[in-house]
């Protein structure tokens, strides 16, 4: 027997439609790349997405379409977010800062008819417009008055091009499975692979991460994405605000210290959400500054592991309570959020941190797993680590093309089950802890080393702003770990003092066999360590035990 209930389909554009019905003059505030500040509302934004939807419409461009986007957050990027696919086209967003080969592969391989583009970016697409076959027009998101002069084919101004438009324009009722968005995956090998989001996927994806237990915002915050809109869709913070009514404050692509500080003081932002390395930037700034924040009072640190130095400076330092979240492109891209549960309350500060350096407990929806490489189920103790598994209603079947092949694992029950590549614990109240990136992990004589633990003793160290491990080939013991470290400006320490810091922090047999002091560490288009490129610099090291 059937339910009988409504067979509405889950769309993106009824969460724009919401928001502007329910929180019409909630704000949304951008930090312009041409300068200054643009501020409008829900209703605004949803009365110009329309107009965009019916600007693209005119160009030609039809449902399935892909639109490629390289911009920062800013109002008009949220307009394309909701703009493109609300009418059944394909939103693509670009990480920018991947090399121009690797941007003008994925622009070919998406097939993208039009691209979106920031100011800032008029250089780069006048590169690699030539090699962008697909293309039909470069659409420029700025005004008549600031239209760069660069030499690039099929150039459009975006303000024209809304302008021309009305603002009647019906939302198609489309199947929830229908394509949304796609985003590549910045693989360190490889191809770079497309993940392809339904409307369903994004907004139930949308529900879960706005829930208390997750993300837990709601109409009386004011959030500041740091995360880009081109890395997993802002952790899809577009969709879920709009879900709950959530004031935005979009920082366009000043993303240093001083800046952002800024913006979270005169916008009276609660809530922000970015990777460890800008936080670092934005602490060091405040900490120099002797600055405190007046509103803000929480935030969400994910994309790589959060040290909990990090997380005690925040809370204690700062006041802001560090929500640690894990999860991937192909997740959508939240998976687990470290939160406390009532009988953690209470808890000594010590073993609060404790739980929330883990990467914590699987939102509803996404079903965890550990297992063995021979796919062997490993128990929740928090002690046995494995390969750690998913599935669920916005996690990734296959990528764009049928790209790598089938990522996908079969259980015994013929489940399907996506392979993270990720090793973790999980202990027995269900909070996940990752271990490291299986490339990653240090194998030393049978035993594994997580280099994220002795990465997260080594910035604990007053002296240390950023650190790197990794597995250094050994004659005895296979692997051992060297400790690559970027010291805080001003401060000295030695190589003997850190590895005594060492001492009672982690298992003796997994302290780092040495440390090379470095003025930089390289970073990942999405900002994470690049562990593959400080393997190829230091394949040739000798350590001292060797
Ligand atoms: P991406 O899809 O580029 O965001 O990368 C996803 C990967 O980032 C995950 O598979 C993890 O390896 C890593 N990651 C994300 N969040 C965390 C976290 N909180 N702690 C450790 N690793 C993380």
């Amino acid at each position: 027997m059937q339910g009988l209930m409504m067979d509405t389909p889950l769309l993106i554009s009824s969460l724009i439609q919401h928001a502007e019905r329910h929180h019409g003059d909630t704000e949304i505030v951008s930090r312009l790349v041409e300068g200054g500040i643009h501020r409008y509302d829900y209703r605004g934004a949803h009365r110009r997405a329309r107009k965009l939807a019916n600007a693209l419409g005119a160009l030609g461009v039809e449902k399935s379409d892909r639109i490629g986007t390289l911009a920062w957050n800013g109002f008009r990027h949220l307009e394309a977010f909701y703009g493109i696919s609300g009418m059944g086209a394909v939103m693509h967003t670009i990480n920018p800062r991947l090399f121009p080969e690797q941007i003008t592969y994925i622009v070919n391989h998406a097939e993208d008819s039009y691209v979106l583009f920031d100011l800032t970016f008029a250089p780069l697409i006048e590169k690699l417009a030539p090699m962008c076959k697909s293309v039909k027009g470069w659409i420029v998101m700025t005004d008549r008055a600031h239209m760069p002069q660069a030499g690039i084919p099929n150039l459009l101004c975006y303000e024209d091009l809304v302008n021309a438009q009305p603002d009647d324009y019906e939302w198609p009722e489309l199947d929830e499975r229908t394509a949304s968005s796609l985003c590549y995956t910045s693989g360190t090998t490889g191809n770079p692979k497309g993940v392809l989001y339904s409307h369903r996927s994004t907004v139930l994806h949308a529900y879960a991460a706005a829930l208390p237990d997750a993300l837990n915002i709601s109409s009386r915050d004011v959030m500041l994405p740091v995360v880009p809109m081109f890395h997993a869709n802002a952790w899809a913070l577009p969709y879920s605000c709009a879900l709950v009514g959530t004031k935005m404050v979009l920082p366009g692509y000043q993303l240093d210290g001083k800046s952002l500080f800024e913006l979270f003081e005169t916008e009276r932002v609660t809530v922000s959400a970015g990777v460890p390395t800008v936080w670092l930037a934005l602490l060091q700034h405040m900490s120099q500054n002797k600055l405190k924040f007046s509103t803000m009072n929480r935030t969400v640190i994910g994309g790589s592991a959060c040290p909990p130095a990090m997380i005690r400076s925040f809370q204690e330092d700062f006041g802001v309570q560090v929500l640690h979240a894990w999860g991937m492109t192909e997740m959508s891209p939240l998976g687990t959020v470290s939160t406390f549960k009532s009988k953690h309350l209470d808890l000594p500060k010590d073993s609060k941190l404790a739980i929330q350096s883990k990467q914590g407990r699987s939102i509803f929806g996404v079903d965890l797993k550990i297992v063995d490489d021979a796919g062997k189920e490993l128990p929740w103790d928090g002690k046995a680590f494995g390969n750690l598994l998913v599935r669920g209603p916005w996690i990734s079947n296959g990528y764009f093309k049928g790209e790598g092949g089938d990522p996908l694992r079969k259980d015994e029950k013929g489940r399907d089950w996506f392979p993270t590549g990720d090793v973790a614990t999980i202990d027995p109240d269900g909070y996940m802890q990752i271990t490291d990136r299986s490339k990653d992990v240090i194998k030393s004589g049978g035993e594994w080393i997580s280099s994220i633990d002795l990465e997260n003793a080594a910035v604990a160290h007053p002296a240390v702003a950023e650190a790197a491990v990794i597995g250094i080939r050994h004659p005895k013991w296979d692997e051992r770990p060297l400790l690559l470290v970027v010291k805080k400006k001003d401060t000295q320490v030695t190589r003997e003092e850190l590895l005594k810091f060492f001492e009672g922090k982690v298992a003796k047999w997994s302290m780092p066999d040495d440390v090379v002091f470095v003025e930089q560490l390289p970073h990942t288009a999405t900002g994470k360590l690049l562990k593959t490129k400080l393997r190829e610099d230091f394949k040739d090291y000798k350590l001292p035990t060797a």
